[in-house]
């Protein structure tokens, strides 16, 4: 489906939702630059994300943490040792490549295999570079993005770039602690930047250098961890309702022991078949008392809570639920991606949900040189704005049809238009559905009673 994903790349580009990274220099591998249409939906995803795990929430607590962290956070987390991908080199051009990719790309399962082990499949299998040349040695790459900070460049100026939002949360749980004084279980919810240096950023948004998390980190008492996990793993496949996603392109992978991180006692991968074939689109981990006992030994700071009502101290456990945003964004994309035939002509449209469309509606007059119209449009759009705030489009760029086209393309469920007969016979106004083209009069509070509805 390479063919679908060109198409969507460049819907994305000629609609405003994304843009190459400093494209005009000739671009920057694994970042992307979201237009006015991609911050749109992306404000929509985030949004939806953070009422369902924040605002409707009594135990949860939002958190805005700094993306630069002493060095130190990153070494007891274990992300300074152990942060990596196996790396393997060509030995002619020097470009290196994932040695699990190059055997997924050679049909084998590269899943639960260690660095030793994917040399050695490697070598027997003869494999070559994609350029077809001889490789070297499977090496430990590490994918932290590290930056200097102040005047002197030494040991003590090294910071990383994060390269995930947990951090942020796990050092600051005493902070919230004491200043909220949650009871156990309570949540930490974040969403923020994190970098990562990815050898092959690849497939658009799915895996780039720059990408957008967001997370949780749940703490609870270690022998509640099974009823907790259940509850996540319920609201994951909640909030994937939430954005709209097709239910039978989500599946839950259950990551084997050999393949979970040193840390976790449980993880499950919720894979999306995107067009290029069903990847991880979320994760949901046990990760036990590791965090906060690493950092209690790092900092030398007490991390563990007292319980009021049983007396005992100890350290809570913890069950992470880790979204993307990007690739929220592209399963929301892809799955919306439709092309049809209208009125004898081939559309392209977004059959995106009302809840996560950049525009819930757009408004427009028939002509536009006809002042009456004009006036009546602005005076509908503004009463509509009212109702929702920043979801409603003014278009009265070229002629209906192709106002109607655009709109499909950026997903506005909902077209109104103002007609000489709202004026003249006050018979309301047209709304057209993009899903069916199917066009019914109502007047203006109807359509906004018909949308609220339908959100
Ligand atoms: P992958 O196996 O695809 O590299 P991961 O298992 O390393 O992902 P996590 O460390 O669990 O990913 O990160 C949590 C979430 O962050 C992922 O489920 C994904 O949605 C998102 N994510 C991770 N790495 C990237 C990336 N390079 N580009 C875009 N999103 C990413």
């Amino acid at each position: 489906m390479e063919n679908k994903m060109e198409k969507i790349i460049s819907l994305c580009k000629r609609r405003g939702f994304v843009f190459q990274g400093s494209e005009i220099y000739g671009g920057l591998a694994g970042t992307w630059d979201y237009g006015p249409l991609g911050v749109a939906l992306k404000n929509n995803i985030q949004n939806l994300w953070w009422k369902r795990f924040v605002l409707d929430r009594e135990d949860m607590y939002g958190m805005d943490a700094a993306i630069l962290m002493n060095q130190n956070v990153w070494k007891s987390s274990g992300h300074v040792a152990g942060f990596s991908d196996p790396l393997v080199e060509d030995l002619k051009t020097k470009k290196r490549y994932r040695a699990d990719h190059l055997l997924e790309d050679a049909g084998v399962d590269p899943k639960g295999m260690k660095f030793p082990d994917m040399d050695k499949v490697i070598k027997e299998k003869g494999l070559k570079s994609p350029e077809g040349n001889p490789l070297g040695e499977v090496r430990q790459f590490n994918m932290m993005l590290q930056t200097s900070i102040g005047a002197i460049q030494d040991d003590s100026s090294v910071s990383y770039l994060r390269p995930e939002t947990a951090g942020g949360m796990f050092v600051n749980f005493k902070n919230v602690l004491d200043s909220l004084h949650p009871k156990l279980p309570f949540g930490m919810a974040q969403i923020g930047k994190a970098f990562r240096n990815e050898i092959a950023p690849r497939d658009f948004i799915f895996r780039v250098r720059e990408l957008e998390q967001m997370e949780i980190e749940y703490f609870i008492k270690a022998d509640s961890w099974k009823e907790n996990f259940e509850a996540f793993r319920k609201e994951v496949w909640e909030y994937t309702k939430d954005v709209g996603l097709s239910q039978d392109k989500v599946h839950e992978l259950e990551v084997a022991d050999e393949d979970r991180a040193h840390y976790s006692k449980r993880t499950i991968d919720f894979e999306f078949d995107f067009p290029f074939g069903k990847k991880e689109l979320y994760g949901l981990a046990y990760r036990t008392d590791f965090d906060l006992k690493a950092h209690t030994v790092g900092s030398t700071v007490d991390l563990s809570y007292f319980d009021e009502e049983t007396k005992e101290r100890y350290v809570p456990h913890v069950i992470e639920p880790s979204f993307g945003v990007g690739r929220t964004l592209l399963a929301v994309l892809s799955d919306a991606y439709t092309e049809d035939n209208l009125g004898g002509e081939v559309r392209t449209f977004l059959k995106l949900s009302p809840k996560v469309a950049p525009f819930l509606v757009a408004v427009s007059p028939l002509l536009k040189n006809k002042p009456e119209l004009m006036t009546k449009a602005r005076e509908v759009y503004n009463a509509m704005r009212k109702v929702f705030p920043g979801r409603v489009i003014f278009d009265d760029n070229g002629n209906i049809g192709k106002r109607y086209r655009r709109q499909d393309e950026i997903g506005t469920p909902y077209c109104v238009v103002i007609d000489f007969d709202t004026i003249e016979k006050n018979t309301g106004v047209t709304i057209r559905h993009r899903d069916t083209g199917e066009q019914e009069r109502k007047s203006v509070e109807e359509v906004i009673e018909y949308i609220k509805n339908n959100i």
